[in-house]
Order: C-alpha cells, then sequence, then structure tokens
C-alpha cells in the first residue's frame, strides 16, 4: 500500500510518466482516496506544465542572444575595472 510520504518520493515521475505501470497504478489508486495527494499531485503538475511551456516558448536564439548580451556585460565591466586599476 503507497502512502504519501512514497508517492511524494515518485510524483514527479508520475507526472512524466517513467514509472513502471504497477507504480503508476498504486498512485493512481492512492490518488482515488487521498485529496491531499490529489491537490499535491495537481501543484506540482500545474508547475511543470509551466515550467515547460515557459522553456518550450522561448525560442533557442533569443536565449542564445541573452547569454550573449550577458557575456558581453560581463566583460565590458571587467575591462572597465581593468583600466581603473591600470
Ligand atoms: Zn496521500
Amino acid at each position: 500500500m503507497l502512502m504519501c510520504k512514497d508517492l511524494a518520493g515518485i510524483a514527479s515521475d508520475y507526472i512524466d510518466g517513467e514509472l513502471s505501470t504497477g507504480q503508476n497504478l498504486s498512485v493512481k489508486f492512492h490518488l482515488m482516496m487521498c485529496g491531499d495527494c490529489r491537490t499535491f499531485i495537481g501543484n506540482l503538475r500545474m508547475s511543470t506544465k509551466l515550467m515547460q511551456a515557459h522553456s518550450g516558448s522561448v525560442p533557442n536564439e533569443e536565449f542564445i542572444r541573452e547569454i550573449d548580451r550577458r557575456v558581453h556585460e560581463a566583460l565590458e565591466q571587467k575591462k572597465s575595472r581593468t583600466t581603473d586599476s591600470d
């Protein structure tokens, strides 16, 4: 019998669909009886979806440009700091 603390440990695997069929059934059975874990899984699933949606909606190019900008900024700061000390 799956306990709440067991479920918490495998919840993200359950959401990702990485559990074995037996484990998957145990989770589903537990969720049928346990409102707390339904809420817990619901929240976790929501935040997982949000993260996935977010990372999916940001184009790689933009991400690379952002890194480029930060590296550039860091270099500029380094440069100005070097000129100060020189
Ligand atoms: Zn529970």
